[in-house]
């Protein structure tokens, strides 16, 4: 078990900076995923820990060696890409055992670790099998099961499922998941996708234009987003943030938007009359009640087990999440009950959670 150090890493190409300091701390056997939306980083970071890329500055560590200077091999880190490049004239067999047999292990060793790997992934009844003859998620897990032979000591993912259609992503999902429970190897996995990076990792680096905006488990990042960048971009239907500034009444702290007044709680330190913020509710904790801010139904789109529906006050436009089919149309008049611990603040200029 191999833990992974970045330490104030830095990519430039030419004027152009992709990666600024990027520090993470991933420890061994921990799955861990870069998130974030198309060019924010997360493959040229990816390919520094592979060896693919050079950094510009910062060291990469990998077992607690510094590895900057390492070829790829030498790293000894097995990476499982988008487009799978299996070799297209070598079996599901050959494919799965190729680097073994380059490195001179005896056939009846391979044949017996190829046996193992390919029940253990569904594979043992297409072994015989060319890649054109397999479907997409049936070349993914050969192309899986190729790095995992290798016994590596990390494991790359770059978007591996990009190319599936949506129902063969979550299994995939699910399959990478349970693999990684059984073999425990450290794992870096990058998706631009929010839902697939929180249903399969221990932790996740929310990333956005080359710096790790935040880097913390599931919970955290949804519960407590450290940016508003990390608000938005994590959660769906999407929390829709804000504009307000903070105000006091009788020694209570509220936000005053528009003409409105909402709960608020900030740590004291944060807190000064006036300061500019933006503010978001996720959808679940929009709660349509009796009493509270006035609104009207805006919008409303069933989805099967909720009901998002958005809605326009004074203060600005909600999305909540109702659980069920709601009984509403556009135009009805609503209440919204908003409880102050689920506000997420963040200041107006900074973007950083208050
Ligand atoms: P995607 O999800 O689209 O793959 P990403 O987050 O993985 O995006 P990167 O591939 O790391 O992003 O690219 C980050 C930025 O660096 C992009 O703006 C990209 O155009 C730029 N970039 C990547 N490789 C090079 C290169 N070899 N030369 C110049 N710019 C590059």
């Amino acid at each position: 078990m191999t833990d992974v150090r970045l330490k104030e890493v830095s990519k430039r190409f030419g004027s152009f900076q992709v990666c600024h300091n990027i520090d993470l701390d991933i420890k061994a056997g921990e799955f861990i995923t870069l998130l974030g939306s198309s060019g924010c980083g997360k493959t040229t970071t990816l390919n520094m820990v592979a060896g693919l890329e050079d950094s510009t500055s910062g060291d990469i560590l990998i077992g607690g060696r510094r590895v900057n200077d390492l070829s790829p091999v030498e790293r000894d880190v097995a990476m499982v890409f988008q487009n799978y490049a299996l070799y297209p004239h070598m079996t599901v067999a050959q494919n799965i055992g190729f680097t073994l047999k380059m490195r001179g292990v005896a056939a009846s060793v391979i044949r017996e670790k190829v046996q193992k790997l390919a029940a253990s992934l569904e594979l043992d009844h297409v072994l015989e099998r060319f890649p054109a003859q397999l479907s997409g998620g049936q070349q993914q897990r050969v192309a899986i099961g190729r790095a995992l032979i290798r016994e590596p000591r990390i494991f790359l993912f770059d978007e591996p499922f990009s190319n599936l259609d949506a129902s063969l992503r979550v299994k995939m999902r699910t399959e990478v998941k349970q693999l990684h429970v059984q073999q425990n190897v450290t794992s870096i996995f990058v998706t631009h996708d929010q839902e697939e990076a929180m249903s399969i990792s221990d932790r996740i680096a929310v990333m956005y234009r080359g710096r790790v905006e935040q880097f913390g488990t599931p919970e955290e990042i949804y519960a407590r987003p450290a940016t508003r960048y990390v608000a938005s971009f994590i959660g769906s239907p999407q929390i829709e943030l804000l504009d307000g500034v903070l105000a006091e009444a009788n020694g209570s702290m509220f936000i005053r938007a528009g003409e409105q007044t909402l709960p608020v709680n900030v740590a004291p330190r944060n807190f000064k009359v006036g300061r500019p913020v933006e503010f978001g509710v996720r959808p679940e904790h929009v709660r349509l009640g009796e009493t509270g801010l006035e609104g009207r139904v805006h919008m409303l789109q069933p989805v099967g087990p909720a009901t998002h529906v958005n809605i326009d006050t004074a203060a600005g436009k909600f999305t909540a999440s109702v659980p069920g089919f709601l009984q509403a149309k556009t135009g009805d008049a609503v209440k919204i009950d908003i409880q102050a611990p689920h506000v997420h603040v963040f200041d107006k200029e900074t973007g950083v959670r208050l």
